[in-house]
């Protein structure tokens, strides 16, 4: 199998850390709860009559992860290739940190065939940068986007993937999770109104990334290489991702037609992956 005719892009960054989807992250919350004096129930229903905060993550699936955590003795690194053949639409990557490692296929279509895109990922890093792994154990997961016209729901705040909240280019949502929690925080300790929070914080983010993969699903693997080598190569990553979600003239102008047309910026195999897909 012939990868030679792709092209490197080499990119710097001074604080492009990975952060691993473990429960290490959840974990570290639930302690600071706790700290603060909150009072965890678990297995119990909340009395439907009560205000409450749902965050009970995705819905459905517009883009889902295979891949592998496992140890190695390769140097740390990290490696993006973007290639419909390894991620239709989206992207493989592969971080190796302090023997902390995972390589996975991030697509946003043909879900049917996640695992021949996982082989032909787990095939190119091997013959590009002599992937090796020990211990392998797989992993899946699935997201959902979609722009929620309010996320008070029967008087409930809606926080996190549940709302939508996720970012249409990339899959990145604990962003968004942690920053509609304390948005809903907030309207719950002074009474401002949830809604007017996150519009002010949240929309034009949310407008620029669906503006954005639908930028990328109209022009496929040449959007994604014309992002590599026009913003990220040779760039500090951090700040050219930055400037990639900056709203602009054209992601501003192309937003409602992303919204009207939603086939155009959503997978045709939701309906394919509504279940976990790990395993
Ligand atoms: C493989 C993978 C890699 C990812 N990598 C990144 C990344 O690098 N960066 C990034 O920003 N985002 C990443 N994401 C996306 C990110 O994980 C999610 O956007 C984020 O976790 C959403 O947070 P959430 O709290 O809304 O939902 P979740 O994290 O999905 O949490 C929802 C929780 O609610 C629980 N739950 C569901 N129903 C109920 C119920 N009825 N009662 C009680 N509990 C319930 C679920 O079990 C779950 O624990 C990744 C996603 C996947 C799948």
């Amino acid at each position: 199998m012939g990868w030679s005719q792709h092209r490197r892009h080499p990119t710097r960054s001074r604080k492009f850390n990975s952060l691993r989807m473990n429960p290490g992250l959840d974990r570290g919350l639930v302690q600071q709860a706790i700290e603060a004096g909150v009072e965890l129930r678990f297995g119990q229903r909340y009395p439907s009559d009560k205000i409450c905060v749902v965050s009970s993550g995705p819905r459905a699936a517009d883009v889902i992860a295979v891949g592998y955590l496992f140890r190695t003795k390769m140097p740390d690194g990290a490696w993006i290739c973007f290639n419909r053949e390894l991620a239709p639409l989206g992207y493989s990557y592969l971080l190796v940190h302090c023997g902390r490692d995972t390589v996975a296929s991030c697509m946003f279509a043909d879900f049917e065939r996640k695992n021949h895109h996982l082989e032909r990922t787990l095939e190119f890093f091997r013959e590009r940068v002599g992937l090796r792994m020990e211990e392998p154990r797989k992993f899946g997961g699935y997201g959902n986007y979609y722009l929620p016209g309010a996320a008070v729901q029967r008087g409930s705040l809606v926080l996190g993937e549940r709302a939508g909240f996720q970012d249409p280019l990339a899959g990145f949502g604990i962003r968004y999770a942690l920053r509609s929690a304390i948005l809903a925080a907030r309207s719950l300790l002074d009474g401002a109104d949830y809604n007017s929070l996150w519009h002010r914080d949240l929309l034009d983010l949310l407008r620029t990334g669906l503006a954005n993969r639908f930028l990328v699903n109209l022009t496929r693997d040449r959007g994604w290489r014309w992002i590599l080598s026009r913003r990220l190569a040779g760039q500090d990553v951090g700040q050219a991702m930055r400037k990639l979600y900056r709203p602009t003239t054209l992601t501003r102008a192309l937003y409602p037609v992303a919204h009207l047309l939603p086939r155009l910026s959503k997978s045709k195999s939701r309906a394919a992956a509504r279940v976990p897909v790990s395993g």
